[in-house]
């Protein structure tokens, strides 16, 4: 084992994306010396990532990749490799179980041995829900939150979700459209995701703004067609989106339930709560007003969705969303700040992480 970690300084990406093929084929092979080039690959692809995002720019954003990475290195957030995980990179924020603490950590997974741009286009996207958390208070009153009695009601939540993937895909895009610029625009390395890179690119050209973009991508990612097949289907992103924010939610509640935990301060957000999910870069991706009443419209529940919404909030008797306090009320009322909120899931995080223990988690973001 000694000697084929010796070797990993000499051999460069291609030697290891060969003996990645070369292990794909042998994968009933997969033994302990397999799984370690496989994890010395996406270390290296991680490396790669890196130093892509750190050359973004463009005369209308110069140094936007440095800053990127800057913001990052605040949010203090745990890497891990994992190759059980089937997506190429996951950012994770709350246990699962284990008393509901932060994690903050992003795990590259087996899916990002498709390539390095594979693995850029998921870190961007993954590293923009870790930059949401920092940003966002209305992110913290998660039902895995143990540590916080105030819950946001499952609308809400499922609200948050939806804006939360709006903001990361336009992040996604627009990352994705410097790079795609930046290595003379070869469209091998533009991911088709709700919202491409070549849209950006192309509403570039028609001369408007970068913010202007963001601001339209956020807008249109998640009504698009679920399926890159059939653009016509009536199931979008955002029915996707809501229908496993809500799975998390039950199952995030019936949790903290079942271990008798009761009183509850069940609250509503406001625009500037998921204003603040988009603050996040020099650029809001959801405009210039906090105050925009849209922020908090959202499109109609599949019947499915609106029948489980239904159940949840007659199994733990949750008022109507329109009855609740807002989240600002509530933290008036204990005498904090949404600043406070943040900075105590993060100093707890901390004090985790210095006692780490390997605990199954999921990515509720
Ligand atoms: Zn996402």
């Amino acid at each position: 084992m000694a000697n084929l970690r010796d070797k990993f300084s000499s051999v460069t990406i291609a030697d290891l994306v060969a003996s990645n093929l070369k292990i794909k084929i042998q994968k009933a092979t997969l033994d302990t010396e397999h799984t370690e080039v496989l994890e010395e690959i996406l270390r290296r692809y991680r490396i790669t990532v890196r130093e892509w995002i750190e050359n973004l720019g463009d005369s209308e954003t110069p140094g936007i990749g440095r800053d990127f990475l800057e913001r990052l290195s605040i949010l203090d957030c745990e890497h891990k490799i994992d190759l059980k995980q089937r997506p190429a990179a996951v950012y994770n924020s709350f246990y699962k179980w284990g008393g509901g603490e932060f994690v903050n950590t992003m795990t590259y997974g087996e899916g990002a041995l498709a390539g390095p741009q594979t693995a850029f286009h998921s870190e961007i996207h993954e590293d923009e829900h870790g930059l949401q958390k920092h940003a966002a208070a209305a992110l913290h009153i998660s039902p895995f939150n143990a540590n916080c009695k105030i819950v946001v009601c499952p609308e809400d939540w499922m609200l948050l979700e939806q804006r939360c993937e709006e903001g990361a895909y336009a992040r996604q895009s627009w990352f994705g459209m410097l790079l795609g610029y930046q290595m003379k625009r070869d469209a091998s390395l533009w991911d088709p995701d709700p919202f491409t890179p070549e849209e950006f690119w192309a509403l570039r050209q028609k001369g408007m703004s970068v913010p202007e973009i963001l601001f339209e991508a956020a807008n249109q990612s998640m009504k698009k067609s679920y399926y890159s097949d059939n653009p016509n289907s009536s199931f979008r992103f955002a029915n996707s989106y809501h229908d496993v924010a809500l799975q998390n939610y039950i199952t995030g509640i019936t949790e903290r339930v079942n271990k008798g935990e009761t009183g509850f301060i069940f609250v509503r957000v406001e625009p500037e709560d998921v204003w603040d999910i988009g603050n996040t870069s020099i650029f809001n991706c959801f405009g210039k007003n906090p105050s925009n009443p849209d922020l908090i419209k959202m499109p109609p529940l599949l019947p499915f969705t609106a029948m489980n919404l239904k159940n949840l909030r007659e199994s733990y008797k949750i008022p109507e969303r329109d009855t609740l306090p807002t989240l600002r009320e509530a933290l008036a009322s204990l005498n904090m700040t949404k600043a406070d909120l943040i900075r105590e899931t993060f100093e707890r995080g901390k004090i985790r992480s210095q006692q780490t223990t390997s605990v199954p988690v999921l990515n509720v973001a």
